[in-house]
């Protein structure tokens, strides 16, 4: 017996099993294509694992959204209005529920990240904390009381309202939605749309970064006054320009202004903005924590 998870993301697919978080026997990774094609290399993948190791003990899936978690709601498990039209309306957990006959465990790829690090990573033993991804997206996870948010709907951190200044910044933003929110103005492809080439090609001293790191720390200050989290972990493509860490850590407490007096916010500002610790594993992981039942933190 083992746990399966899959972590769904908009580009690509990450399939594992393991015992557990330390012990992940085997991963495959593939691109995401249309779901028949996806969920075909998924099931080939778990059919040869479940063949080899036994059946699976649980199936967790951290998935790219929106999505819909309302257990209560008939498009539970679904897809919901995801730019990706051919994903648009596809069912995913029950799916593998039905195909390999197990209660699947669902939920956003980052709220499974945000478990994962609460759970074996740079939020472990907290009960309030946000873990937000500047990718090709920009979403967020978070927990609060100990228990990953769910509501409405899912939390989208991503889309917040920022503020800008037209005539330092005249690029008008790539969210198809908004334009200018936290995602239109600081993911991947508005990073490259802004300055002709991808973030990953611009040097560590362009200009590029310090726009960058205040619109991300702009993005954090609602999180920070709504939620009131012990950390907030920023993972993602993006972030792994380095410098930006410091500069956003910066920008954030500039934004403050002094408002919040807790020392977290101020000398231990290193230790509360912080990347994952577990790396670009956090999702896959999250996938497991999700199987493993780790709703309780
Ligand atoms: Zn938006």
């Amino acid at each position: 017996m083992i746990w399966g998870g899959i972590e769904g993301g908009g580009s690509k697919f990450v399939c594992a099993v393991g015992t557990g978080h330390h012990d992940i026997r085997e991963e495959v990774r593939f691109p995401t294509t249309t779901p028949e094609e996806t969920f075909r290399k998924a099931c080939h993948f778990f059919d040869r694992m479940i063949a080899k190791y036994g059946s699976l003990k649980g199936l967790g899936i951290g998935s790219f959204g929106p999505v819909d978690l309302n257990p209560k709601s008939p498009k539970y498990g679904f897809i919901t209005s995801t730019p990706k039209l051919a994903w648009r309306g596809v069912e995913f957990k029950g799916f593998f529920e039905r195909r390999y006959g197990i209660d699947v465990s669902f939920d956003t790829d980052v709220n499974a990240a945000a478990l994962a690090e609460g759970s074996w990573g740079a939020a472990k033993g907290l009960k309030n904390y946000v873990y937000l991804t500047i990718g090709t997206g920009v979403g967020g996870g978070g927990v609060v009381g100990g228990r990953l948010i769910h509501g409405l709907v899912h939390p989208e951190m991503g889309h917040v309202i920022i503020r800008r200044d037209k005539e330092k910044d005249p690029f008008e933003g790539a969210c198809p939605f908004h334009k200018d929110c936290l995602e239109g103005m600081a993911a991947g492809p508005a990073i490259e749309k802004r300055w002709g080439i991808p973030g990953e090609d611009l040097s560590e001293d362009h200009e590029a970064w310090d726009l960058e790191a205040d619109y991300i720390a702009q993005g954090l200050l609602p999180l920070l006054y709504v939620l009131s989290p012990h950390k907030i972990i920023l993972g993602g493509g993006v972030m792994d320009q380095e410098t930006l860490f410091p500069k956003v850590r910066k920008r954030f407490i500039h934004y403050l202004a002094g408002y919040i007096e807790h020392p977290a916010v101020k000398e231990g500002i290193d230790d509360y903005i912080v990347p994952p610790a577990l790396g670009k594993k956090a999702g896959i992981l999250g996938a497991f924590a999700l199987a493993m039942g780790s709703y309780e933190l």
